[in-house]
Parts: C-alpha cells; sequence; structure tokens
C-alpha cells in the first residue's frame, strides 16, 4: 500500500490549482507532523494559495498509534447506512483471523468521528473507550 501520494484539485472559488500530499497511511510514532495535523484538526484542510479561501478534502486513511495499541480507519464512501454496516462487518472477521492480539481496531466512515477517535487514543490515558474489536 503506498503511504502517501501527491494530489491536486481545482479551488472552488477561483478555478486555482491547489496541490497537497494525500496520506493514506500514518503512524503516530513515524508521522509526527500529520498525526499533530490530524489531532489539531488541519489534516484534510488545504489553503488555495490563489485566493486563501480553505478547502476540506476529506479522504480514506487508515491511522496506528502503537503506543495504545490502537488502530483506527477512516474510510470515505457515498454507500448507505447498511452497506457500511456489511463492511464493518467484514472487516470485523478480518481482524477476529489476522488481528494483532492487544490491539484495538476502529472503522469510522465520518471525517469528525475519526479525528474524534484519534484524539481519544492519543490524549486518554487507556484505550477503554475503544474496544470495538479488541483481539484476544
Ligand atoms: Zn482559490
Amino acid at each position: 500500500m503506498k503511504v502517501k501520494r501527491n494530489s491536486e484539485i481545482r479551488c472552488p472559488e477561483c478555478g486555482g490549482k491547489v496541490s497537497f500530499t494525500m496520506w493514506s497511511f500514518l503512524d503516530s510514532d513515524l508521522n509526527i507532523e500529520e498525526t499533530f495535523a490530524l489531532t489539531s484538526g488541519s489534516f484534510f484542510r488545504h489553503v488555495c494559495p490563489k485566493c486563501g479561501i480553505r478547502i476540506n478534502v476529506y479522504h480514506s486513511v487508515y491511522f496506528n498509534d502503537p503506543r495504545s495499541r490502537s488502530f483506527i480507519r477512516y474510510i470515505q464512501t457515498d454507500q448507505s447506512d447498511k452497506e457500511k454496516d456489511a463492511l464493518v462487518r467484514r472487516l470485523a472477521d478480518t481482524v477476529s483471523e489476522d488481528g494483532i492480539p492487544g490491539y484495538s481496531f476502529k472503522v469510522v466512515f465520518d471525517p469528525k468521528e475519526f479525528i474524534e477517535s484519534v484524539r481519544n487514543v492519543r490524549f486518554k490515558p487507556a484505550p477503554s473507550s475503544f474496544n470495538q474489536y479488541r483481539v484476544s
């Protein structure tokens, strides 16, 4: 899996080119700057260099936090709630088969919930609020 790639969008306001790095996998030990951007809420936000407006670009990301032994996956999708439920069940099965003992896994579909979940594992001591798919 590619960890990051260069991406660009057109500014919806002025049509200018907004270039940015799209990260698909973050490890809080290795990606300190990006993890900080995530917890401070600016990770998905990009600024148009031409007119200065802020543009949110939401995209799927895996986030690994070795310290709290937490893995959070944000999936950006237009699927229905029913399809999302089915996807979560499939992923939970995969985790119970191939997961790492002692690690917590979580899947979220909402970027705000993703940021909140990352804050929880980064700033709260125990991963107890967070044991959706704890592997034993
Ligand atoms: Zn612009």
